[in-house]
């Protein structure tokens, strides 16, 4: 798709318009976040009529600074709804039928539709081509049996991205299929999984012979992979690719910390400065590498660079929030009174706790969730620099002859 020429002025003109006619410090999520849809200022390099106006997408920084100027209330879309917003609306916009376009896009910008994706289970999640879960066709539709795990928001979510096993007698890549699963489905049963937060934040899900009409069924039979593909590259830049302001998110967390430090010894303290500053000048490298590259996208899906922001996010954000736990001292060591099996819901996840301790444990989870640092690590080695591959001895091999364990 071509991209077609606008200037900021013009884009900061646009968003003044929007904000006269609904003001999100005065009207719903729902409706705010509608008109942005309906204004082109969701996704901008969406095309017109999807959410979207056909340019650059480095101007959607320029969207949400001009929103944050004019307003106190600011939905960001990844504490709204990450998965659809960040990972679903590209495969649809990239893979969907026009049904799907039509008539998901905008519930998924507003959140009316919270998404989630089951790619991971017991025995795949790095190597999520080697998944087990079967769909099998049966007229119209497609019957599913099978289980995913750590299924984030499954709990609250209207639609899952099911990437399912419909050939077994082809090599593990191509004979799997992409599916967009209503989560309301009957044999669809939904568990929570405790972080060590305390938090139930994501799922196990048990599918017993699940019916999905086969229209419903992303790209074609046997490009599971091919999209799946596009969701993984856009996860990636979601997670490490959300710049914040300049001395936001978690490094602005830690500032404020360290303003209100207490209780430190000289030394400790002089040595928690060069801490903090470090991390403050390695947060800013990153966010100006991540608009970078965002500046860098002309159109169209992110590629395998993006795992270089994913890497980098995983690993500072945890030990951002080591430094903070130091600057807090002895007082770390005792988790907030409330700790219990939270489960975020629709409202809540909005308002999600933003407590030191809480996003330290939380943060652990960085360096796994999206893909691990390992696994991140290998695809800068392959894709990015080029160097050879890991050896891989099932990619020819027919899936069901693959060795595995149950
Ligand atoms: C908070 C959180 C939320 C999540 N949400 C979702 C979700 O919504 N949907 C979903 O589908 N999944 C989700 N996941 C699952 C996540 O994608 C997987 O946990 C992740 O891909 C790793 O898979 P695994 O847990 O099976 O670990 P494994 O793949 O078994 O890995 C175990 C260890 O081996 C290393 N390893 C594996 N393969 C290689 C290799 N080739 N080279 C070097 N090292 C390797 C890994 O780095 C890791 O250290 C979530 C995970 C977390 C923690």
């Amino acid at each position: 798709m071509a991209i077609r020429e606008m200037s900021e002025e013009e884009v900061r003109g646009r968003v003044r318009a929007l904000l006269a006619e609904a003001h999100p410090d005065r009207v719903s999520q729902f409706e705010f976040r509608g008109k942005q849809y309906d204004h082109g200022l969701a996704w901008v390099h969406f095309p017109e009529g999807y959410g979207g106006l056909g340019i650059s997408p480095r101007l959607q920084a320029v969207v949400n600074d001009e929103i944050r100027r004019h307003a106190e209330t600011v939905y960001e879309d990844m504490q709204i709804n990450p998965i659809g917003i960040g990972m679903g609306a590209p495969t649809v916009l990239t893979h969907g039928t026009e049904w799907m376009k039509k008539n998901l896009l905008r519930r998924v910008f507003t959140a009316e539709d919270i998404w989630c994706q089951l790619f991971s289970e017991p025995g795949a999640g790095s190597d999520v081509a080697g998944l087990a879960t079967r769909a099998v066709r049966d007229g119209d539709h497609w019957v599913v049996n099978g289980q995913k795990v750590w299924t984030s928001l499954a709990h609250i979510s209207k639609w899952g991205m099911l990437l399912a096993r419909t050939d077994p007698d082809a090599p593990k890549h191509s004979g799997m299929s992409y599916f967009l699963l209503d989560l309301e489905t009957p044999g669809v049963e939904v568990r929570p999984l405790h972080h060590l937060t305390g938090e139930a934040e994501f799922n196990e899900v048990f599918l017993s012979d699940v019916r999905i009409p086969a229209e419903r069924m992303f790209a074609t039979e046997g490009e599971g992979w091919k999209v799946a593909i596009t969701t993984l590259m856009n996860e990636r830049t979601a997670i490490g690719g959300a710049a914040s302001r300049k001395g936001g998110g978690s490094i602005g967390a830690l500032l404020d910390l360290w303003k209100a430090r207490r209780g430190l010894t000289a030394e400790t303290e002089t040595i928690l400065r060069d801490r903090v500053a470090r991390l403050y000048v390695e947060a800013e490298l990153l966010r100006l590498t991540a608009l970078r590259a965002r500046a860098a996208q002309k159109a169209g899906n992110p590629g395998p660079e993006g795992s270089i922001s994913k890497l980098a996010h995983a690993e500072l954000n945890k030990r951002i929030w080591e430094c903070a736990m130091e600057v807090i001292g002895d007082d770390s060591l005792l988790y907030e009174a409330g700790y219990r099996r939270r489960r975020p819901s629709g409202e809540s996840f909005a308002t999600r706790v933003a407590l030191a301790k809480y996003q330290f444990l939380r943060s652990r989870a960085n360096s796994i969730e999206g893909g691990t640092s390992e696994v991140m690590r290998n695809i800068l080695g392959e894709r990015v620099l080029g160097l050879p591959g890991e050896p891989r001895t099932d990619k020819d091999v027919p899936w069901k002859n693959i060795p595995r364990s149950a």
